[in-house]
């Protein structure tokens, strides 16, 4: 059980799968005003960067839950590296439907929102493991303008241009799933830099070790193609923030 291989080779030197700096997650755990020994729920956590820096930084404690083997073990490490070992826990599993045994402070889905079948699902499927007056974490990709063509939609991984909203729609919409929007912090172009261009030098030091791996004609055709690509579409259209929710 295992996300497809291309990402544990393209994102295994990244500790943010998302398009934030270290900076922006510390700024995402100030806003939130967390108090010591809040748990967190984290479903994609990736490589643990948030629960990991959160415990060290806020004294809070969670459970964070990957289906990437690789990015989970990443994740453990880096707590045994923060001294954080005792407090954060990462399980390898699917994230789909999992609901905590004891409710939560904070529950999050950070760039992994098709584990709930959309965002309207994830924030049902992270409501049932909140308790009362917690906050829900969504991140997620908005439009920085209006791509012009269904080509540029593809271009930045979309399938379609109604895939994700505009920013004052894409707010709005938190409303229509019966949420206040609490805090919102949003990536900006050059964190969306640290995202995909660390992505390529990955790629380029995979390839000169790995040029016989049934992979490397892709990752040779991806490093090819995806600096132009990001700076001609994604860099330019594509929008993403951590919002903060609370039930109405
Ligand atoms: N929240 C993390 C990771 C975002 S990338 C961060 O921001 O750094 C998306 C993550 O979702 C990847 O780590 C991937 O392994 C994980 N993932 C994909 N499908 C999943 C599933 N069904 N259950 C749990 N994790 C999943």
């Amino acid at each position: 059980m295992d996300i497809p291989r291309i990402f544990n080779i393209t994102e295994s030197a990244h500790r943010i799968h998302d398009p934030f700096t270290p900076e922006k997650l510390a700024t995402l755990g100030a806003a939130l005003r967390l108090e010591p020994g809040t748990r967190v729920l984290d479903l994609g956590s990736g490589s643990g960067e948030m629960l990991c820096t959160w415990a060290r930084d806020h004294g809070i404690s969670g459970t964070g839950i990957d289906l990437s083997q690789l990015f989970t073990e990443q994740a453990r490490l880096r707590a045994d590296e923060l001294g954080v070992a005792d407090r954060v826990e990462f399980i390898h599993g699917d994230a789909a439907g999992y609901v905590a045994e004891d409710k939560v402070g904070v529950a999050a889905c950070v760039g992994a929102t098709w584990i709930g079948g959309g965002v309207a699902g994830t924030i049902e499927l992270l409501a049932r493991s909140l308790r009362s007056g917690g906050i829900m974490l969504v991140g997620e990709p908005y439009w920085r303008q209006s791509p012009p063509t269904e080509e540029v939609a593809r271009g930045c991984g979309a399938r379609f241009i109604s895939d994700f909203l505009l920013l004052p729609e894409r707010l709005a919409s938190f409303g229509g799933l019966g949420c206040d929007v609490v805090e919102m912090v949003l990536a900006d172009q050059d964190s969306w830099d640290r995202y995909e261009a660390a992505k390529w030098l990955t790629m380029r030091r995979w390839l000169e070790t790995n040029p016989d791996d049934e992979l490397a004609k892709d990752i040779r055709a991806e490093l090819t193609l995806a600096p132009e690509r990001y700076a001609r579409y994604g860099r330019e259209y594509l929008g993403w923030g951590v919002f903060a929710l609370m039930s109405r």
